[in-house]
């Protein structure tokens, strides 16, 4: 096994890993930003290194840095997380080129995936249902709007390096296209530095179904189930469970199958998510793999019990599987709240600063992922997820209870969060019947 890791990337998801790795016996590499001095996840590591700068294309962004920390440190991988240098293929290429196993697939995998529109196309060529719309990436609006046309409103813009919701723009009739089309271009250079894109029907008030994959280098691909990722606000997911209450065995075992097909497909290695829409008559349709391990990944270990970073150490090292499909059972329930430092008052703006009193939920069946301490001064610099808050019970009604119990002692003080408003999420009859889909929160919580 490795000896020793190096982590790139910050808050809770540093911090996961280093705990998946101390359980296995393997040193950790922290790597920080000149603000970062104090964060958890440096004082955590057994080593760290300071990388730059808080800005992210000075630190965390900064793969000559990040390399050169692994070597002075002779760190044998990096895990990068998520978000950052996750589903940078430029970033695997280098690791590969200094002898450094990325903990993730190989970088061309990840551009293979990575374009949404490239990755469209390889789903429509192995049967992996997608959504009606563009076979080709497009660049010119005109070219959109005939496809819009031939498919019919409403449809989505999207970016094909598109991700975090952003350069995606749905248009209702023809008048408003061209200038949708623009608009979400120009957000897709400025993000993405990247003018491709695509065009899907857009689902009205479908779930968002993910299939967590695990894939190993003899080509064992195995999934763990679902998780309905269907509470969003603006596309950005805000509770997430496992399983989902519309899947059925069957439909599992489908949908699981068309996920480890997407994953066969590009000879896929390490963990993955791909991800679907489903719509009310339970056709689902491919939207998007994700190369890296999710922020809501917790759900599918509560319910299988399966770790899947050590998984993905496991399988970066070069070990084989030892887990088979058939011994992937899923029992009990999970649900997962991101706990943001967010404003919900104040259209949800970051609300950084210094936590001057905590609390952490705990208990039988309580698990909360988070970097936060009291005295923690959270910059403004970063991304504002401060915890995940997971509970697991034997089924979804019990999980809910421990979820309301949990959040209703969650104390952060010194910063606004929206713990009050996953509260009225959890709470509201809707959620409790399980009748959700990706427009709830905007339907009825939140205009
Ligand atoms: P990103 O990578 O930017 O997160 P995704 O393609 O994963 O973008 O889509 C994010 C969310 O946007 C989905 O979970 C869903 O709520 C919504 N969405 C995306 N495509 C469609 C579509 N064709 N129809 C309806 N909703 C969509």
């Amino acid at each position: 096994m490795f000896k020793k890791i190096l982590i790139a990337n910050r808050g809770e998801i540093a911090v996961r890993i280093i705990r998946a790795c101390r359980e296995m016996g393997i040193q950790t590499v922290a790597v920080y930003s000149e603000i970062d001095k104090e964060a958890l996840h440096t004082q955590l590591a057994d080593e760290a290194i300071c990388i730059g700068p808080a800005q992210v294309k000075s630190s965390y962004l900064n793969m000559e840095s990040i390399i050169n920390a692994t070597l002075v440190t002779k760190a044998e991988a990096i895990h990068p997380g998520f978000g950052f240098l996750s589903e940078n293929s430029k970033f695997a290429k280098m690791c590969q080129q200094c002898q450094i196993t990325f903990i993730g697939p190989s970088a061309e995998i990840i551009d293979k995936m990575g374009n949404k529109a490239e990755a469209r196309k390889t789903m429509l060529e192995v049967g992996v249902p997608i959504i009606p719309g563009s076979k080709e990436p497009i660049t010119k609006a005109e070219e959109g709007l005939d496809i819009a046309k031939e498919i019919g409103y409403p449809v989505i813009i999207k970016a094909s390096a598109g991700g975090g919701g952003k350069g995606m723009r749905i248009v209702y009739d023809d008048a408003e296209f061209i200038n949708n089309f623009n608009m979400a271009q120009n957000e897709t250079m400025n993000a993405f530095n990247d003018n491709e894109m695509y065009i899907e029907k857009y689902l009205v008030n479908p779930r968002h179904i993910e299939f967590q994959i695990l894939a190993d280098e003899y080509g064992n691909v195995i999934h763990l189930g679902e998780r309905d990722c269907s509470i969003q606000r603006r596309h950005q997911k805000l509770i997430e469970e496992s399983p989902s209450v519309v899947i059925d065995e069957p439909l599992r075992k489908k949908m699981g199958e068309a996920a480890t097909l997407a994953a066969h497909a590009v000879k896929y290695t390490n963990a993955g998510t791909i991800e679907f829409l489903l719509d009310k008559d339970k056709n689902f349709y491919f939207i998007e793999m994700n190369t890296r391990i999710q922020v809501e990944h917790p759900v599918s270990e509560m319910v299988t019990g399966i770790d899947l970073i050590k998984e993905q150490i496991n399988i970066a090292y070069g070990n084989e599987l030892k887990v088979k499909q058939k011994d992937v059972i899923i029992s009990g329930y999970a649900i997962e709240c991101r706990i943001n430092a967010e404003d919900p008052e104040n259209n949800f703006r970051p609300s950084p600063g210094r936590i001057e009193n905590l609390h952490l939920p705990g208990g039988n069946g309580i698990r909360v992922d988070s970097a936060l301490f009291c005295g923690y001064n959270i910059p403004p610099t970063y991304d504002s997820m401060l915890a995940k808050l997971i509970v697991y019970g034997k089924n979804r009604d019990e999980a809910i209870k421990k979820l309301r119990s949990a959040l209703g002692e969650f104390v952060v003080q010194g910063v606004k969060t929206n713990i009050d408003f996953q509260y009225s999420i959890i709470n509201h009859p809707k959620f409790l019947e399980g009748d959700v889909d990706t427009h709830f929160v905007q339907e009825y919580i939140y205009k």
